[in-house]
């Protein structure tokens, strides 16, 4: 194998080897785009260096030779006393992860070299300034020493020399720093800074290696579902250096505006610095714009290249760049984040472009920032008192108590509270309170800081750069203008969207893509709202695209209401076990305790005609569209009085000397029919089975509510399901009396009904004998609930309370299987018995109804596995039905 690619070599498509950096620099140059020449380490070297602790053995020679073509390339060898070669050395995995792994700049600076740069630039302060960033790097990230303690010195030569910013250093007082810096290499690491550039570059590609393990990018990984195993690529480069003076520069650019779509000159440009002065947001950028009084050349040629880009990616592409004495570098580009309105906007715009077609517009979105679209947003009639603005980094509108560092965040969101993490600006330490946090708002730093980016990718609301605000993380306070202290705990909003931050909680109002959904608000109207025009035309093309239905879980008339306007066709699951909470569980508790058949009869009588009525309504609704009705299926236990309160109640009686005999009657029914397990005892089926006419009863009210509807002139499409079915069986039985009851209502409304009956498959031995179980159902529903339950043996109420975070965080599933399907294991089973009862009878008709049928990927496995429908809750209908396009690309 080959473990090292000059850029020469690679190509876009080879992300998975050569990471998404090096792929992107490959295709860059190929492009005849000004990159510094350079070339890439494989995945595949990180991988097995990661295996077996050891850099592969044809590493070092492949190193070798790729460093000496460079060299011969550049006319300066790495390192060289009179004239080096300087390389970064950057990490570069196949999923961008920003600001989790290591890069190391200014390689090939020794005690030596420093003077050869110095003369080689024209510029001592430079070659200083150089040397010490190369130790500060090569110390913190390399040697693993404190960053802070380099930090700290840094601050306490600008205080010496009475100056605020790190340009008004001068060449003596860096190569004093350097001197500084050092000692703390020596002291904290143990060793010297190493004087010789090929150790230099061979520890720092080892320490890119390891980074991929650090924790920070392990939280990363586990939080965007980046797979552990990828491992990164490793970039080596030549310099270029926008800290030259100001003819120099470094910047980020976007091709369009990452937050709305707009097509225009979005980015950020600072003067006299190195790249990673502006990704860390460590001094305030200016608008990119400005670049064109600074250095027109510069600029248009940027302009040009950023053109090129789009039209090659077809994409919204994000760029850094370096601008090294007026000449322009291209220092990477790749298909940039957005946030998901840019994400609808940009699909629709780059297909009105005819840069893509409709499937591919489809590719651009998903599931995910549809949902986060439907989130409410700050009520704009509401009275607020609007402390500040800054950039609106990230949309959203989150409320909560002000905390000042990451800790506290966790600390308190673990304990319940909403929090809004406010810090100066952010660095990857501050991760986990960024996810703990309901939203992010920094005083500094541009769209392009570390905030802003790593909260886009997380869709986590962000404001940053407010600069009129003074955050003081160590009094823990934050002064705003007119000199009001916001102290920790206070609540404050902010708004993501115009980066407006507010005191006190501001009401929130839904979305206007739920308001379009519901129909409140309308695409092709004169003032429509841009997202909204963009996401009906995406819903279109997800419409005709997708061969999955989408149904509803729903069991009220507003709920069906609601799942009907946002696209559902039919309802896949009405638990009738939810028409009998509240006042009506009275009367299901007489029936279970029934001790004679006229009690039974009687509760069964009581409830017929609320039955029917609640079927009435929920057929009118959805008049036209099939509704699956479920018998019911509850665990006993939630219909019968709490055992212990039971107790306690007939003992007091009993103390109190009152009369007690109810309760005590109660009480030894309840304790016969305790179950130690509920969900495996008797529900479903079962309960069906022993208590005499409730299923029957059930039947019959649909049975007659379908009658209704049709005297009604309506058209009732009703289906009936029976859940927790384990053997055919079961299903006959009951199939059996279903058929005596609907034939009788038939009869007497002279009506045919045309209901159909189906099972649920929830139980492992039903998609076993899924062939068997077919003879006598029309339909298969997979309540994935159930199986995920019983194929892992979860208890689906206990265990992602218990033990899932722990499971989580050893990596056994990067998502709980109760979320998103289990392919493997419970996916392979619904596989199976879709297919064997489809060859029992090939126009069974197949659903999910589980919440999987809501979950984006597991949408794309239904769709795989050949079933018909998925159905999921109201609001998630629209994700369904987009994945569903997704899924048909
Ligand atoms: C299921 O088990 O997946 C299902 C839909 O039924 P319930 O969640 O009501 O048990
Ligand atoms: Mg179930």
């Amino acid at each position: 194998v080959k473990f090292v690619y000059d850029f020469t070599e690679g190509n876009k498509e080879l992300k998975d080897l050569l990471g998404g950096k090096g792929a992107n620099l490959a295709e860059m140059t190929n492009l005849g785009l000004p990159v510094p020449p350079g070339f890439t380490i494989t995945t595949e070297a990180c991988k097995v260096y990661l295996d077996s602790g050891e850099e592969p053995a044809a590493l070092r020679d492949e190193v070798s030779a790729h460093l000496a073509a460079l060299e011969e390339k550049m006319g300066k060898r790495l390192g060289q006393a009179d004239n080096p070669l300087l390389v970064s050395v950057r990490s570069g995995a196949k999923f961008s992860m920003p600001g989790m792994m290591d890069t190391v700049l200014n390689i090939g600076l020794s005690d030596t070299s420093v003077q050869g740069l110095a003369a080689q630039a024209g510029d001592e302060r430079f070659a200083w300034d150089s040397y010490r960033r190369l130790i500060q790097m090569f110390g913190k990230t390399v040697l693993g020493v404190d960053g802070d303690l380099f930090e700290e010195a840094l601050e306490k030569a600008k205080q010496a020399k009475k100056v605020t910013v790190d340009t008004e250093l001068e060449a003596a007082d860096l190569k004093k720093l350097v001197t500084t810096f050092k000692k703390i290499v020596k002291k904290e690491a143990g060793r010297d800074f190493p004087q010789d550039p090929r150790e230099q570059m061979d520890l720092a590609i080892k320490a890119v290696f390891d980074s991929w393990n650090g924790e920070r990018a392990k939280l990363y990984r586990r939080q965007e579902r980046i797979p552990h195993d990828l491992g990164t690529a490793v970039n080596v480069c030549s310099m270029v250096f926008g800290n030259l003076g100001p003819d120099s520069g470094t910047g980020v650019a976007f091709t369009r505006d990452p937050a709305s779509g707009h097509q225009g000159v979005y980015g950020d440009y600072l003067q006299n610095a190195q790249g990673e002065d502006v990704v860390a947001g460590i001094r305030n950028t200016v608008p990119l714009a400005e670049l064109e009084q600074i250095d027109k050349k510069s600029y248009d040629q940027l302009m040009r290249i950023m053109e090129t880009l789009e039209n090659h990616y077809k994409d919204l592409c994000d760029i850094e760049f370096t601008i090294e004495r007026g000449q322009l570098w291209m220092l990477q580009t790749r298909v940039g984040k957005r946030t998901a309105g840019a994400a609808f906007r940009i699909a629709t715009q780059l297909v009105d472009q005819g840069l893509i077609d409709e499937a591919e517009a489809l590719t651009r979105v998903n599931g995910a920032q549809l949902a986060q679209l439907m989130f409410p947003r700050f009520d704009e009639n509401a009275k607020v008192e609007q402390v500040g603005r800054g950039i609106a980094a990230s949309p959203g509108a989150a409320v909560g108590k002000a905390v000042f560092d990451s800790y506290t965040a966790v600390k308190w969101s673990r304990s319940g509270e909403k929090v809004i993490l406010i810090r100066r600006e952010t660095n990857p330490d501050d991760l986990d309170g960024m996810i703990a946090a309901e939203g992010i708002l920094t005083s500094r730093g541009g769209k392009t800081s570390h905030a802003a980016v790593v909260a886009r990718g997380m869709g986590k609301t962000c404001v940053c750069g407010a600069e009129e605000l003074e955050v003081d993380t160590k009094r823990r306070r934050m002064t705003v203008p007119g000199g009001h202290v916001v102290e920790e705990g206070d609540v404050i909003s902010i708004d993501g969207s115009t980066g407006k931050v507010y005191l006190g909680e501001v009401p929130v109002v839904p979305s206007p893509v739920v308001e379009y959904f519901e129909g409140r608000m309308h695409a092709g109207a004169e003032d429509a709202d841009e997202l909204v025009e963009a996401v009906h035309r995406i819903m279109a093309f997800a419409d005709r695209k997708r061969r999955l239905r989408v149904r509803a879980n729903a069991d009220n008339a507003e709920d069906a209401l609601r799942a009907r306007r946002f696209g559902a066709q039919g309802i896949g699951l009405c638990r009738t076990e939810h028409m009998f909470l509240g006042d009506r569980r009275e009367l299901v508790e007489r029936l279970i305790l029934a001790d004679t058949e006229a009690e039974r009869e009687e509760s069964l009588k009581e409830l017929l005609p609320l039955q029917k009525q609640d079927f009435v309504e929920l057929f009118e609704a959805m008049d036209g569209l099939p509704v699956t009705v479920r018998l019911l299926d509850p665990p006993l236990h939630e219909f019968l009085p709490d055992i212990t309160e039971l107790s306690v109640r007939v003992a007091l009686a009993e103390s109190r000397q009152e009369p007690h005999e109810n309760e005590l009657r109660l009480l030894q029914a309840v304790h016969r029919l305790h179950e130690q397990n509920p969900m495996l005892g008797l529900r479903g089926v079962r309960l069906g089975l022993v208590i005499p006419g409730l299923f029957t009863m059930q039947v019959r009210a649909i049975a007659e509510a379908a009658a209704a509807r049709r005297a009604a002139k309506g058209d009732p499409r009703a289906e009936i399901m029976i859940p927790l079915v384990g053997t055919v069986q079961e299903l006959e039985i009951v199939r059996e009396e279903a058929d005596k009851v609907i034939a009788e209502v038939e009869a007497a409304s002279g009506t045919n009904l045309k209901l159909s009956i189906g099972t649920m498959i929830e139980l492992p031995r039903a998609a076993l004998t899924a062939g068997q179980i077919a003879e006598a159902a029309e339909f298969f529903s997979f309540g994935t609930n159930d199986l995920t339950q019983t194929v892992w043996g979860f208890s689906r109420d206990d265990v992602e309370a218990s033990f899932f975070t722990a499971y989580l965080e050893k990596g056994i599933f990067g998502v709980s299987p109760f979320e998103t399907i289990d392919k493997d294991g419970v996916g392979s089973l619904v596989a199976a018995a879709a297919k064997a009862g489809r060859a029992t009878r090939p126009d069974l008709k197949l659903g999910v109804c589980g919440e999987h049928g809501g979950d984006p990927e597991s949408v794309h496995f239904f769709h795989e596995v050949g079933l018909d429908y998925v159905s999921c809750s109201p609001f998630r209908i629209p994700v369904a039905r987009l994945e569903a396009g997704r899924a048909a690309v």
